[in-house]
């Protein structure tokens, strides 16, 4: 039987959770009383997410692990939505921060750090000028409204269910006509979304011309490949095809690094060797203390320098009172010189593959119509028989109450995968072990639901 008995998904559903509320007393407690004052019980509002009936509060996270208010430890495969691929508080990003603490924090000057995590990512991604800001998010935005600013362009496009963060160009979708539409949940949209952007499947390359072709495209903004609707790797050729139609359009080129740094110490961009005018990445090159970045090639520095007068820099719209500051400057060059090194991708990959592997056999021993897809040291299985080749198809395998189960089974047997989804990341303290545990967990729950 490959098919999921929705019967016996719900009771299984409702076992684990009664499970999981019973082993998680402080937990709730904390969640009732945090409700008295936090909307939904949580200070940021994806945090009710989780397949819990409420999310657990963390007492301590070190390495590839933590610990609950309750006292379960847990391999945890989420690390932070990748904010903590480092692993949680790495030490030598620890040690940089808290000598930096005590030698102030902000103060809207640079310090010689700045230079060694801009000299970095330029050996690393071979893009001439850097800009910090605080987050993803920001890098986005703000490498967008250069785009616009340097060609005159009004739009960007996108790939359809991609996700670069709160940027509102890219909340849209393709709707079922093929127009294009705000994403579902899109909350408070400054206009509609069909207005300022483009939507294209990542690999539809005469979709991509089209679009290109009506000469209002500023910039494509991608991930190499799409990782939040889960992994959609790009066929082979599409991005020297991507290269070839923005030069030939006169779009810049804007690819998002943030999740796929997995792929190796220069991302995907360095591991296939991709050209791009932008390139943006967040999230863990600060270790989790906040930090993003956008580089961009000499010619856009060039483009930049005429446009931009710096007189009104502090209210063009590129900014952020904290961006670039002290701290996160020292966090970034910590953990790029230090901790997110070549040698540590040389330990994860194996471990995404290892992962793959282990959960691609059960797949094929059980005989169920699932898949597994790997970049580099981030891993994840998707409900249906062959790997999704676009964004649509990916989101129609979804299924929020299989979803569920499958997470609160792991979560119940000292496993954190990524909310979202089904995804594995590696950190440099995940080990053989750890991933071991992962596959007979897994094994166990595919066993409770087809048997
Ligand atoms: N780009 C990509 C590809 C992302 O996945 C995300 C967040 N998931 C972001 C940007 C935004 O990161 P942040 O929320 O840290 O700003």
């Amino acid at each position: 039987m490959t098919t999921v008995d929705r019967g016996r998904l719900a009771m299984l559903l409702a076992r684990e959770t009664d499970r999981f509320a019973a082993a998680h007393p402080r937990s709730e407690a904390l969640f009732e009383r945090a409700r008295g004052s936090l909307l939904a019980g949580v200070p940021m509002n994806w945090m009710v997410k989780w397949a819990g009936p409420f999310p657990m509060f963390v007492e301590e996270a070190r390495g590839a692990r933590f610990r609950d208010v309750d006292g379960h430890e847990y391999v945890d495969f989420c690390l932070g939505d990748t904010g903590a691929m480092t692993g949680h508080a790495p030490a030598a990003a620890v040690a940089a921060v808290t000598a930096q603490l005590a030698r102030g924090i902000t103060h809207m000057l640079p310090t010689e750090d700045a230079i060694w995590a801009g000299e970095e990512l330029q050996r690393r991604f071979g893009l001439r000028f850097w800009q910090f800001t605080l987050s993803a998010t920001d890098a986005n935005r703000f490498a967008v409204r250069l785009a616009r600013q340097i060609t005159g362009r009004p739009r960007i496009a996108v790939h359809n269910h991609c996700y670069h963060g709160s940027v509102d160009e890219a909340f849209a979708v393709l709707g079922p006509d093929g127009a294009v539409e705000a994403r579902r949940g899109n909350i408070g949209p400054p206009v509609n979304p069909a207005v300022t952007t483009r939507v294209v499947e990542i690999n539809d390359l005469p979709a991509l011309e089209a679009a290109l072709a009506t000469g209002d495209v500023a910039a494509v903004l991608i991930e190499p490949a799409l990782t939040n609707v889960g992994i959609v790797l790009p066929d082979p050729g599409y991005h020297e095809a991507v290269r070839r139609l923005t030069r030939k359009h006169g779009t810049i080129l804007i690819i998002d690094e943030t999740h796929t740094i997995c792929a190796g110490p220069s991302g995907y961009a360095g591991a296939h060797g991709l050209e791009p005018d932008m390139l943006v990445i967040g999230k863990s090159i600060g270790s989790g203390i906040p930090a993003g970045t956008y580089g961009f090639s000499e010619e856009i520095g060039r483009r930049i320098e005429e446009q931009v007068t710096w007189d009104d820099a502090d209210v063009g719209g590129i900014g952020g009172t904290l961006a670039g500051y002290a701290l996160s400057m020292a966090a970034v060059r910590a953990t790029l010189t230090q901790v997110l090194t070549a040698e540590a991708f040389d330990r994860m990959i194996p471990l995404g593959e290892r992962w793959s592997d282990g959960v691609a056999s059960v797949i094929r021993e059980t005989g169920i119509p699932w898949n597994v897809t790997r970049l580099g040291c981030r891993a994840e299985y998707h409900f249906r028989a062959t790997p999704a080749r676009n964004g649509a198809e990916q989101w129609e395998a979804g299924d929020s109450e299989l979803e569920r189960f499958l997470h609160l089974y792991a979560m119940n047997r000292g496993i954190l995968m990524t909310p979202f989804h089904n995804m594995a990341l590696m950190s440099p303290d995940t080990t053989e072990a750890d991933v071991d545990l992962h596959t007979r967990v897994f094994a166990e729950a595919v066993g409770e639901l087809f048997d």
